[in-house]
């Protein structure tokens, strides 16, 4: 894992509407999104040079500011232009990116309504979220003690920093304990997702996935439900009792980040990964680079 800290890096960042040196891109220490989390961002991958469903992102971004209640100051074709050019600059053509927006540091309190809304997008290379040699075997997941909250709990469907403030808890109890990542379950104590990625289990050849009323409905999870829909695997979206994983033979997660990855185990249950976790995978992979899927 690379060790180089992410403010001491060469390259190029996007900073409210100009590309400007990596290092300059700084904020105030007084700064509401810092105190009061009032910042919501994006993970997107660019392959082979483009932006894999740029402009969903990018409506997504805008979206989870409204939720928070305040409107980006930059439209939807700006944001996606910056995307473009932050990825261009920097000379990559693979590579993972940041947007991010936040409120500023006009107001220092919890209520913000005059702060000023910035703006940033990074990117940089990330090959794989999981140790790849580890990935094929399937990962290993922790149960986090930790739960989704519901819909009147938290802005649920904004991709809002507030909200992984669980995530990382989650994450870092699990790697202590040995583990790759973690599953969390909801307010209502059924399956929810990882702590970054949606998450998928096989059983009798079709494919069952949690119901995403109080996390997010992945970018990557509707891909990968396309192309399961695209071979004739049945998927179910339903809502998932922990005690059904002892019936499920395969499980894998998706995201922006994590692609799609295999999982071996959840706590005291085991999967191997399967035909189609290993099949969705590779079509994944193939979409994102915008080959045609063999069927
Ligand atoms: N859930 C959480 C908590 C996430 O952070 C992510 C990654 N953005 C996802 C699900 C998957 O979303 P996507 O496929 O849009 O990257």
């Amino acid at each position: 894992m690379s060790l180089i800290p992410f403010d001491d890096r060469d390259g190029w960042i996007w900073f409210d509407g100009k590309l400007v040196p990596w290092r300059d891109a700084k904020i105030h220490v007084l700064t509401h999104g810092l105190h009061y989390a009032s910042c919501v961002f994006e993970g997107q991958r660019a392959y082979e040079g483009e932006v894999f469903k740029l402009e969903e992102h990018t409506d997504r971004l805008i979206r989870s500011g409204e939720i928070l209640g305040f409107k980006i100051p930059y439209s939807a074709a700006e944001i996606n232009q910056g995307c473009r050019d932050v990825l261009a600059k920097n000379g990559f053509r693979d590579a993972y990116m940041r947007p991010v927006a936040w409120r500023g540091s006009e107001m220092m309190a919890v209520a913000a309504q005059a702060t000023k809304i910035h703006v940033a997008i990074a990117t940089w290379q990330w090959p794989s979220y999981f140790d790849p040699a580890i990935k094929m075997k399937g990962i290993r997941l922790d149960v986090s003690r930790w739960r989704r909250p519901g819909p009147d709990m938290a802005p649920c469907e904004s991709k809002a920093a507030g909200l992984y403030m669980i995530c990382t808890l989650s994450k870092h109890e699990a790697e202590a304990k040995g583990y790759q990542d973690a599953l969390m379950y909801d307010y209502r104590g059924l399956i929810a997702e990882a702590t970054g990625a949606n998450v998928f289990f096989v059983k009798d050849g079709k494919i069952h996935t949690p119901k995403p009323d109080c996390f997010l409905d992945g970018i990557t999870r509707r891909t990968v439900m396309d192309l399961a829909r695209l071979r004739q695997i049945e998927v179910i979206e339903r809502h998932i009792k922990p005690e059904e994983m002892s019936g499920f033979t395969e499980c894998f997660l998706s995201g922006t980040a994590a692609e799609v990855t295999p999982v071996g185990e959840v706590g005291p249950h085991k999967f191997t990964p399967g035909k189609i976790s290993l099949t969705l995978m590779d079509d994944y992979a193939a979409t994102v680079r915008r080959k045609k899927v063999a069927a």
